[in-house]
């Protein structure tokens, strides 16, 4: 005899089929709604009841797991005098508010040398929102160069003599 075992009754069938499945990232857990990319754990958790999600690995992770940085910044010494720790938490708190902004824009890393910072990001953008950031609360020349196809930027901000 044939046995049918009955889903529970919480657990209804996705009767609307038409509706497609929102993607969402294994590693960082970011979904891809209405053509963007989004931190939004509400929406993930509301796909899940449904059973309407695909996990793939979002463009930032594939990058990062390749490990692409689309962006490098440069920071003169002169430029943080006053405290490299300080200079890190601020680069850091800009990322942070990008991060929210876009999720796709992030921070790879922040490398200290003895006469500058050097700091590594996934995208173009942020190297340079970074840069720009710090030169408006820090003074400085900001120098941006893109790669002849534009898919890296190396950005510096040199201290005015
Ligand atoms: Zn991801």
């Amino acid at each position: 005899m044939k046995y049918i075992k009955q889903p529970p009754h919480h657990h209804k069938p996705n009767k609307d089929s038409k509706k497609p499945n929102h993607e969402v990232c294994k590693r960082c857990g970011i979904i891809l709604h209405r053509g963007r990319w989004q931190k939004n754990d509400a929406l993930v958790k509301e796909h899940r009841k449904l059973n309407q999600l695909t996990l793939t690995l979002c463009p930032a992770c594939r990058k990062e797991k390749e490990g692409i940085a689309e962006g490098v910044l440069t920071i003169d010494r002169a430029i943080f005098d006053s405290g490299a720790k300080e200079i890190q938490n601020e680069i850091r708190n800009i990322a942070g508010q990008e991060f929210n902004r876009d999720p796709l824009r992030r921070l790879i890393g922040i490398n200290l040398t003895k006469d500058k910072v050097v700091v590594n990001t996934l995208t173009k953008e942020l190297a340079v929102t970074i840069g720009k950031h710090i030169k408006k609360s820090r003074k400085g020349k900001l120098e941006i160069h893109y790669s002849p196809h534009e898919d890296f930027a190396e950005v510096f901000l040199k201290a005015i003599e």
